[in-house]
């Protein structure tokens, strides 16, 4: 789903969805673009780049295709007795931010405590990439994925950490290579316990 809609019910009028462009639309938008960064779209080496760059772009947003959400329908209630933090530590991805469309490019560590459910650990990755797979800010891409594992997942605590590089920083206005921004999200025990805070972040290298 792509664009989210006003509740029908609370009268609003009910905008319908922009139509989705055909191939050839988009392929004219980048040939324009190229035009508008100073070169030629009928040059040799720049014949194919519109196909391509739509190509790309579907799998940069790939994300618009799922419900992150799914990923986490399958839980194990039988935890024998497992009553620690579950950790899945520095998950490299690729998003883009809404604002320049320049990618983001970081690492995300993703953990929660549980109550009675856990889920297989590759989910916690998929969720991360169903909502990075998207236009984006870092500070949302955050809250989405912790709020997604909260409302799944129910556990006692969760605790998102994402560290990335934006290229609208790093290739064009201040260009400043190599600054990371930092984003956390603390839920439950991890936002309210000190303790179980440090513990948390201490275990992603904090
Ligand atoms: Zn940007």
């Amino acid at each position: 789903m792509v664009h989210d809609h006003e509740d029908p019910e609370d009268g609003d009028i009910v905008a319908s969805p922009p139509k989705i462009p055909v191939p050839e639309e988009v392929a004219d938008a980048i040939r324009t673009l190229i035009r508008w960064a100073g070169d030629d779209p009928g040059r040799e080496g720049l014949l194919d780049t519109p196909q391509r760059v739509a190509r790309a772009w579907k799998e940069y947003c790939a994300g618009y295709e799922e419900d992150p959400a799914h990923h986490l329908s399958r839980v194990f209630e039988e935890v024998g007795g497992y009553d620690d933090i579950v950790l899945l530590n520095g998950i490299p991805f690729q998003s883009h931010c809404e604002h320049h469309m320049a990618p983001i490019t970081g690492k995300a560590s993703i953990a929660y405590l549980p109550k009675d459910r856990v889920v297989g650990i590759s989910k916690l990755a998929r969720v991360l990439h169903g909502f990075a797979r998207r236009l984006q800010v870092q500070e949302r891409l955050t809250a989405q994925v912790a709020d997604c594992i909260w409302e799944r997942l129910q556990p006692q605590g969760v605790a998102v950490v994402i560290e990335a590089t934006h290229g609208c920083m790093t290739a064009r206005g201040v260009r400043t290579p190599g600054v990371g921004m930092v984003t956390s999200r603390m839920m439950g025990v991890f936002r309210d316990d000190e303790r179980s805070r440090q513990e948390v972040l201490k275990l992603m290298g904090y």
